[in-house]
């Protein structure tokens, strides 16, 4: 029996299943990239240890088979190895796969090891450009010398990640860029060269207009076919399609050396088959970037987790969920509705 057909794995009103939950560690972070712009506090009443292992337990019995740990900064969490750990017997419940998105300044060789160790399968690091003044920018860091600083760093965790086992060959290490239109797109093909030279794939991502702080406006967007066309010049690209429910289009190189990948959610989004629920350090649950209002799961966490509760719960708001808000998105039209929650928040 394929999991949406199983009774117990609720779909949505769009006959979408439940699939990926993405779940922030944190709202804070040591960058402060302008599209995403951080808090710099937490929100009170942040999810415990056994809370957060409670709702994964859940959203696992509901069809998750992917956990993505994000933030803010996730290694700004002191027990996110810890989480892992926790979180693996869910892999005889149904689990297959545990990610982490970082911006990987904080991922030195132990850290990257421990991650390994805890039962980590994949990261993902944010790079948004090959240059120190590019990432000072990109990253909201302020000057040329912290740009550079983080540079080495990322570029050190890449190492250090495929050091502790992360096989890019196997798609256990990628590298996201977001590009904005005016302020990284120079960035687009040393990126490319970059990631092509390290065996990584490279995610481009049209920047979007998740939460009202950062400014956004669809003259900032270069639509993936764009960075496609740029990045297929210097390099020719054969198409290899989007994954069901996945996030990205996936082109190979024609030389063989590795693909590309681009996630289009302005110029050609992707709600159609999207199956990814997202909660927040502190406990709130979206059922889309996009959602005006979360739900506060801590009634059935506290005082302490109740399973049977928190199951229903996310069950009977799967079942409601209606969002297609990428799709619906009017860029051009008099009236555009802006989320409330913010990125970092969220965990993208
Ligand atoms: N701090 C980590 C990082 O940067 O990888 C994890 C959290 S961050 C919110 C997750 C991903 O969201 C990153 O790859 C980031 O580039 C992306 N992101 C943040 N704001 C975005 C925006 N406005 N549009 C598109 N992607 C965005
Ligand atoms: Fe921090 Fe990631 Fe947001 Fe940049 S995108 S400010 S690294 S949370
Ligand atoms: Fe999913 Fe909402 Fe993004 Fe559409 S806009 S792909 S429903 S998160």
């Amino acid at each position: 029996m394929i999991p949406s057909l199983r009774p117990d794995r609720p779909l949505d009103q769009h006959q979408r299943p439940l699939g990926v939950l993405r779940l922030s560690l944190t709202a804070r972070c040591n960058f402060a990239c302008p599209y995403c712009l951080p808090d710099g506090q937490e929100p009170a009443g942040l999810l415990t240890l056994p809370e957060r292992v409670a709702v994964v337990g859940a959203a696992v019995g509901l069809g998750v088979t992917s956990l993505r740990l994000t933030g803010g900064e996730p290694l700004l969490n002191r027990e996110l190895e810890d989480l892992i750990e926790a979180v693996q017997p869910l892999r005889h419940q149904g689990l297959v796969e545990i990610a982490l998105t970082s911006n990987g300044s904080l991922l030195d060789r132990a850290r990257a090891q421990a991650l390994r160790r805890a039962g980590l399968d994949r990261i993902t690091l944010s790079l948004d450009g090959t240059t120190a003044e590019s990432v000072a920018q990109m990253a909201g860091l302020g000057d040329r010398a912290r740009g550079e600083q983080a540079l080495k760093r990322i570029l050190a965790a890449i190492d250090h990640a495929k050091a502790a086992g992360f096989d890019p060959a196997c798609a256990a290490l990628k590298l996201n860029a977001v590009i904005v239109r005016g302020r990284n797109d120079d960035q687009l093909l040393p990126l490319a060269q970059l990631a092509r030279h390290q065996g990584v794939e490279l995610r481009l991502i049209e920047t979007m207009d998740v939460g009202t702080r950062n400014g956004w406006s669809p003259a900032d967007v270069m639509p993936a076919a764009e960075m496609v066309h740029q990045v297929g010049q210097r390099w020719p690209l054969e198409p290899l399609g989007r994954t069901a429910h996945g996030t990205a289009s996936r082109w190979r190189y024609g030389d063989g050396q590795g693909a590309l990948a681009v996630v289009a959610s302005i110029s050609a989004p992707f709600c159609g088959d999207c199956n990814r629920l997202r909660i927040t350090a502190d406990g709130q649950v979206y059922t889309c970037l996009f959602a005006s209002q979360g739900t506060d799961l801590r009634p059935w966490l506290r005082p302490v987790p109740n399973p049977s509760g928190l199951s229903l719960a996310l069950g009977r708001l799967w079942r409601q969920r209606q969002d297609r808000y990428s799709e619906e998105r009017q860029i051009d039209g008099p009236v555009r509705r802006r989320s409330a929650a913010e990125m970092a928040y969220l965990g993208g």
